[in-house]
């Protein structure tokens, strides 16, 4: 798959790049990853405090899928909002997830603490604000349910957000306690550490082939190379659906671009979006610049995609502009990339009668860091434990209300 295009930023922010080499040799391990971006390497990440054999493996340079691609704005709030999930899925299921993703991003702190690259994750406040007059009922449901849940949010009325901002919303939620950080950094950082703990790590390594047995799965590389594991994590990103298509993924269009360092912000630096579908978000980085995007398109066509890219730029400049009239907002970096969601809103733990022993990690959706941080601790615990009393939310299978 032909994953995003167009100059990228996060690549630029790293200065020492590892480097890990293809494999060259059969092996065998307890748990073989496919995938060495954000999600793999979280696996990898928890997997590697097991004294398990872990191998990782990477079609590409470790880091370059969506994860150099990924705008990392850390949240537990996604694209269909908690009162929707309640209708979907109850309200019992709906607030266990977004708890579990409230504490993931606990985890994705405590892990970034502890990695031997600073991967800048920063604690930042949230404004999720209504696009227009008719979604003030969306905002106050929202609100309602998630004050009601002890999630830590604030009501913006008009004034409040006039007080804050220099752009007209009639109301906002306002949370507090999400994030960002620089995606590639963490996943270079998590697979040092992994590596730390023995896991071997390749790049440049397709798996093309496999054969199923009960016991173990094994796979073969390109270069006839075999590799026999006892259980399989499929973390390959959008990609993960050339493996195994599944019904309820959906891939889209999204464009964003980033700044030339600037010296003006706005209120606490708070990552923004918005009701409207698709929708305009935006956040800072460590480097003070402004990543913006939006101006989604339903196409899953790589030429649709790509044609649009520049004209996207030009326009997701010009909609900055509505928002902060008096930011210089020059695109020096921009790209149109794939982008994975499910039609229910929920990320999918695909766990496939045909394929014993494998763990599809589909975390699709807005906040992709956040559900692999749920996903992989959940596959590491059915790994290890044999359980996890969380999978039934996550499971292709689950039933709705
Ligand atoms: C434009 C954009 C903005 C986003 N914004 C956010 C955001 O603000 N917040 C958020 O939380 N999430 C966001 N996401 C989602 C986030 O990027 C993804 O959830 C996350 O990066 C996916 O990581 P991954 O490791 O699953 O995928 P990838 O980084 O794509 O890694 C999968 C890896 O698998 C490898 N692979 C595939 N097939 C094979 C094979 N056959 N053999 C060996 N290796 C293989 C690939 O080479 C790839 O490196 C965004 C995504 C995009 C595209």
């Amino acid at each position: 798959m032909d994953l995003q295009s167009g100059k990228f930023y996060w690549p630029t922010t790293i200065t020492n790049k590892p480097t890990y080499p293809p494999l060259e040799e059969d092996v065998s391990c307890d748990v073989l990853i496919i995938g060495g971006g954000s999600s793999g390497a979280q696996c990898a990440y928890y997997l590697s405090q097991d004294n398990l054999n872990v191998v990782v493996v990477d079609k590409r340079e470790i880091g370059l899928g969506s994860t150099s691609t990924n705008t990392a704005l850390i949240q537990y709030s996604g694209d269909k909002m908690f009162f929707e999930l309640a209708q979907t899925f109850g309200e019992d299921r709906a607030t266990r997830h977004l708890k579990l993703c409230e504490q993931a991003i606990n985890e994705i702190e405590k892990a970034a603490k502890e990695l031997p690259l600073d991967c800048h994750f920063t604690r930042r406040d949230s404004l999720y604000f209504a696009s227009s007059l008719e979604d003030i009922e969306k905002i106050d449901r929202e609100y309602n349910l998630l004050k009601k849940h002890d999630f830590n949010v604030v009501y913006f009325d008009e004034n409040k957000v006039k007080k804050h901002y220099p752009f007209y919303a009639p109301a906002a939620i306002y949370s507090l306690n999400d994030a960002e950080l620089n995606p590639l950094a963490f996943t270079y950082g998590l697979l040092e550490k992994a590596e730390s703990n023995g896991v071997r790590v390749y790049s440049n390594t397709e798996v093309s082939k496999k054969k199923i047995a009960p016991d173990f799965v094994q796979f073969v590389t390109k270069e006839q190379k075999t590799i026999k594991a006892k259980h399989v994590i499929i973390a390959a990103g959008y990609e993960g659906l050339e493996f195994k298509k599944e019904k309820n993924a959906d891939i889209t269009s999204s464009y964003a671009i980033i700044s030339n360092p600037v010296e003006e912000f706005w209120y606490n630096r708070t990552l923004i979006w918005e009701t409207d579908r698709p929708y305009f978000y935006m956040r800072t980085t460590h480097d003070n610049r402004i990543i913006f995007g939006g101006l989604d398109e339903s196409t899953s066509f790589v030429d649709r995609r790509d044609s649009m890219l520049l004209h996207k730029r030009d326009q997701l400049v010009k909609e900055f502009n509505k928002f902060f009239p008096n930011i210089h907002f020059k695109p020096e970096f921009y790209l149109a990339a794939f982008y994975g969601g499910t039609h229910d809103g929920m990320p999918i733990l695909g766990l496939y009668d045909d394929h014993p022993n494998c763990y599809f990690l589909y975390g699709y959706g807005d906040n992709g860091t956040v559900y692999n941080m749920v996903l992989a601790k959940i596959i590491r615990d059915l790994i290890v434990q044999g359980a996890n009393p969380n999978l039934d939310l996550y499971i292709q299978t689950r039933s709705l209300r």
